[in-house]
């Protein structure tokens, strides 16, 4: 009925994306393509420091292996999974514009709803007997709604329509009216979110093939060939980082809600209670999570992936501060999930679920044996049991967890200009482990010849371990700034000291600017690489 407000913060974040090349819509110079959304070279970067992030968190322990499987996938695996039948999101269109909404999405809204049976052309004398109503808030004038419905029935081809049998009445928390508007919306109808293709050269339904609306199914089903080739034992894991595909009925918030999107899952087998717990009994409640132990279920394994997740947030600077943790109700879980934990980010818009982990039982390796006929059973050597293994699931999203990021990075405030008078800037605060670029390389002034051979060699020195820009163009506090809004860390600046004038005690020194304080520090040559490094790993 009114517009939706616009959220300010998410609008600047949105321009300096655009602007600084982190994030723009696909296909751009043909008016975009919506929920589909490309990197430019910033944020490209941040991108690739989030999945190497993860991918190193994951694989570097014992326990995981990696896995990089295809997209398309044989249509089978989608029966097994469930996703052919199940993965719908229910939909309604609004009847005036035909403005499309997940049905589960739509604010609930209050007020005093009109109802017609159909209308009759003033002019022609023809009748439409099609039932419409519209929604205004209480005591508001009931000609805006009647407006909304001649409007519906002059679509229907009524050129002055008289409305039939009207009569109000009040609606509380009603979810059947699109919120820009207040009109009616369609019945919901079931929509599948996957795309499909066709894969050889016949378009016929035998040919019909699906981009993976999940990485996960590909894990378990190559399973057992993991299994044999890694030589893991239960409790084990593994994961994968890629590509994800879903007809999102209304892309939205920017990146978040996207149609194409990279996923970064963990598949973590282990024991059923009852073979983890037939010889010690259950762990004493609570017990200490830092440490796995052979005789931990499913609950304590889960708290301990979502802490293990947790931590991995923090380390790339989501605070525990900027994450809720939401545990589903029973009645919102799968039928098969024994317990599922959303990890949301407080995003400007809301606080939105950027990962959720969820213990499975068997069900996916027990769908996929029923439906390959391929046994997915393994033999646990020291329990001495046969059984198909259990699932903990933390499943998380690349753009997402960037979006998080960026969101989180922004920031605006103030700092003297060279001639100390206070200017305004803005500056992407990301912690320097994810950071696009770790470090700005400036030479004082450009027409100085000494000064920018020594600055190129310092940015030589540097480029092998470290994501370096070298920028010589402008005054140095233009130069600072720009590298501020791209959130590089660090700034290191080649002045007259540098090259000995004045006087050996800082010839080879550089100065290191710290990008949040603004603070400057002297730092030798020969330093400055362990330096940066130990601040960056
Ligand atoms: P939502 O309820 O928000 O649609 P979901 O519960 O369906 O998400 P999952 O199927 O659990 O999501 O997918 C795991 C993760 O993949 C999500 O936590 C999210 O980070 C990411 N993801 C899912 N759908 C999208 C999307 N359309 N765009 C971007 N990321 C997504």
């Amino acid at each position: 009925m009114s517009e939706p407000k616009v959220n300010v913060q998410m609008e600047k974040i949105v321009a300096l994306c655009k602007r600084r090349g982190f994030i723009f819509q696909s296909s751009e110079i043909y008016g975009g393509i919506n929920g589909f959304w490309d990197y430019g070279p910033l944020g490209a970067e941040l991108k690739r420091n989030v999945k190497d992030f993860w991918w190193r968190a994951m694989t570097q322990r014992d326990d995981v292996v990696g896995l990089d499987a295809s997209i398309i996938m044989h249509p089978r695996v989608w029966e097994a999974s469930g996703h052919t039948t199940t993965f719908n999101d229910p939909m309604v269109d609004c009847l005036l514009t035909k403005k499309r909404f997940r049905a589960d999405q739509i604010e609930p809204m209050s007020g005093d709803a009109y109802f017609w049976s159909g209308a009759r052309d003033e002019q022609t004398g023809r009748e439409i007997r099609e039932p419409y109503s519209a929604l205004i808030p209480t005591g508001k004038h009931a000609d805006s709604a009647r407006k909304l419905a001649r409007h519906f029935y002059q679509q229907r081809g009524l050129s002055e329509p008289a409305l039939l049998e009207e009569r109000m009445e009040a609606v509380v928390d009603s979810t059947r009216y699109n919120p820009e508007n207040g009109s009616l919306v369609t019945e919901p109808r079931q929509f599948n979110l996957m795309l499909k293709t066709w894969v050889g050269p016949v378009q016929s339904d035998e040919d019909v093939a699906y981009l993976r609306p999940e990485t996960a199914q590909a894990i378990f089903a190559q399973f057992k060939t993991i299994l044999e080739v890694s030589r893991q034992k239960v409790p084990f894991g593994i994961c994968q980082i890629g590509k994800a595909f879903r007809n999102e009925i209304n892309p939205r918030n920017f990146t978040f809600r996207s149609r194409e999107f990279e996923q970064m899952e963990l598949e973590f087998f282990i024991k059923p209670d009852d073979v983890a717990q037939a010889e010690l009994g259950a762990p004493p409640e609570p017990c200490d999570l830092a440490t796995p132990l052979p005789n931990w279920g499913w609950k304590e394994w889960l708290h301990y992936w979502v802490e293990e997740r947790v931590k991995w947030y923090e380390a790339i600077g989501l605070g525990r501060d900027t994450l809720e943790l939401y545990w589903q109700k029973r009645e919102e879980l799968a039928h098969y999930a024994r317990a599922c934990v959303d990890i949301q980010f407080k995003f400007p818009f809301g606080a939105q679920e950027l990962e959720g982990i969820a213990a499975r039982g068997d069900y996916d390796l027990a769908r996929h044996q029923e439906f390959s006929g391929k046994s997915m059973e393994y033999f646990d050597e020291e329990a001495r049991a046969r059984y198909i293994p259990h699932v903990i699931e933390p499943s998380a999203g690349v753009d997402r967890t960037v979006l998080a990021l960026i969101c989180q990075a922004y920031a605006e405030d103030e700092v003297p200009d060279e001639k100390g008078k206070p200017e305004a800037r803005v500056l992407m605060r990301f912690h320097p482990r994810i950071a696009p670029v770790k470090v700005g390389v400036f030479p004082l002034l450009k027409n100085r010849p000494e000064l920018v051979k020594k600055a190129r060699e310092v940015r030589q020195r540097l480029r092998p371990h470290l994501a370096v820009f070298y920028d010589e163009a402008g005054a140095i506090g233009r130069r600072y700034r720009r590298q501020d809004e791209a959130g590089t860390p660090f700034g290191v600046t080649i002045d007259f000291d540098t090259l000995g004038e004045s006087g050996p005690a800082l010839k080879d020194t550089v100065t290191v600017r710290d990008r949040d304080t603004t603070k400057q520090d002297r730092v030798k040559i020969d330093e400055l690489l362990p330096l940066l490094l130990e601040k960056v790993s």
